[in-house]
């Protein structure tokens, strides 16, 4: 079965990233066994990353290259912010306990959009903290191969995402 729109694809990769001074360093490994599962031609992977693979099947292989501006964009100083202490309640516990340097907190901004911060210092001016995704500015290589490919259950199609192993559960 050929990978195009409304396929449910799995993917197993190894993804490099170019550290600016090594060249490229190995990042992540998804396996064949726990691959990565999503519903093709719905944005779920980069662009680039489609293109490679539309028209392949179940045991071809693809290679990558995404420069940043084609992966996480480039890394944005105005990302960093500085927020109140009295921001981050929760519930029985004490700021000392949240406001860890280098914990990751999911929060949403004014408009209701998701978004996740690295807490990198705390001071008397507040928690700082940088929403840039960790590979943001990072040139990319994902090298894989397609696990599985099957039709798309209509539900799945309709929420645009992959239900059961590896996808919502809902
Ligand atoms: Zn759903």
């Amino acid at each position: 079965m050929k990978i195009e729109k409304n396929k449910v694809v799995a993917i197993s990769y190894q993804l490099k990233v170019d550290d600016g001074e090594t060249g490229m360093v190995h990042h992540e490994t998804i396996t064949d066994e726990n691959p990565f599962y999503f519903l093709f031609g719905h944005e779920a992977v980069f662009p680039k990353i489609e293109a490679a693979i539309e028209g392949k099947e179940a045991g071809d292989t693809f290679s990558v290259y995404l420069g940043y501006e084609e992966a996480y964009g480039d890394y944005d100083e105005f990302k960093k912010v500085i927020i109140p202490k009295s921001n981050f309640k929760e519930e029985g516990k004490k700021n000392k306990e949240i406001l860890k340097v280098g914990r990751v907190i999911p929060m949403q901004d004014d408009k209701g959009n998701q978004m996740r911060g690295e807490i990198l210092k705390v001071d008397y001016r507040g928690v700082h903290m940088d929403f840039n995704s960790p590979l943001a500015g990072f040139d990319l290589e994902f090298e894989g191969k397609i696990v599985s490919v099957r039709d798309a259950e209509q539900e799945e199609i309709d929420h645009g995402h992959v239900h059961g192993p590896g996808g919502h559960h809902h």
